[in-house]
């Protein structure tokens, strides 16, 4: 870990601090979110945490960062005007879970209609 809470060799950490671009929808001084480079959806938003965090099996000690991510994913949500028709807060954590970038985030998926499988 480097001292400023990034990861060495991390993709999320590096589109935080603006290393590697990406299309920003919101940040504050905690959560940075950014439009998902594959979206699943028509909107397809990534909330994350500043700080690397790996995944959500490791923030549930820190309530007020995880109510942070949480409130700004349903501020993304809202902000894409999904709250009327619909939307989903997703996060994936391990192997099968499939979570495929170890820095933790909830996806905000909406702007059709989602399947109701979730496996
Ligand atoms: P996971 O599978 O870990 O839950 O989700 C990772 C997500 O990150 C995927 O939906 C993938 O499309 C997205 N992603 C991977 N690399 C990048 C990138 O460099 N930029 C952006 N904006 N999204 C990425
Ligand atoms: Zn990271």
């Amino acid at each position: 870990m480097n001292s400023d809470g990034s990861a060495p060799g991390c993709i999320f950490c590096a589109i935080i601090s603006g290393e590697i671009p990406s299309d920003r929808v919101y940040a504050d001084d905690q959560v940075v979110a950014f439009r998902d480079i594959d979206p699943q959806a028509p909107s397809h938003v990534l909330v994350a945490p500043r700080r690397h965090v790996a995944s959500i099996d490791e923030l549930k000690d820190d309530q007020e960062l995880l109510g942070r991510v949480m409130a700004a994913a349903v501020t993304v949500a809202q902000t894409e005007n999904l709250a009327e028709t619909g939307y989903r807060l997703a996060t994936n954590h391990g192997r099968d879970g499939a979570q495929s970038v170890a820095h933790l985030h909830i996806h905000v998926l909406g702007g059709r209609a989602l399947s109701g499988r979730l496996g």
